[in-house]
């Protein structure tokens, strides 16, 4: 794929200069095992004793989503956005509908289906599935 060449060994994308912010926002994605909301970055930044602007960290985010090098995921309708580091690897998740926890499925319900288009031709590339329900503290 065109675009791993244009990320460092180190997950830093090229033509992007490092700065201590950046690099505070790239590390809390690159630790943490599930996606996490710009609030989630923020919070685990100023835990860390260094300190950012929220808004500075979307910034960051939309500017790591543009180089690949972060994956942005819209989860309830939209109205709330993930971001985890992208490790090229294929994942859905389940959203809890109260306390918005993210779950990582296992599987992918797409495996065996084989999309149908009438008239259509159509090569399918992904597909985005959004699974929403309630986890086991909240059932
Ligand atoms: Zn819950
Ligand atoms: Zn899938």
């Amino acid at each position: 794929m065109n675009r791993l060449k244009k990320i460092k060994d180190d997950g830093w994308p090229a033509g992007v200069k490092k700065t201590k912010q950046r690099e505070s926002v790239l590390a809390v994605l690159k630790n943490s095992d599930k996606p996490l909301s710009a609030m989630d970055i923020y919070s685990k930044i100023e835990k860390n004793g260094s300190s950012a602007w929220l808004s500075t960290v979307y910034r960051i985010l939309e500017l790591m989503v543009k180089k690949g090098v972060v994956i942005k995921t819209n989860i309830m309708n939209s109205e709330m956005a993930v971001y985890e580091f992208n490790r090229f690897k294929h994942k859905h998740y389940a959203v809890c509908m109260r306390c918005n926890k993210i779950i990582i499925m296992d599987n992918c319900p797409m495996d065996k289906f084989i999309p149908q288009f009438k008239d259509e031709e159509f090569s399918v590339i992904g597909h985005n599935i959004e699974i929403f329900g309630f986890c086991k503290d909240c059932k």
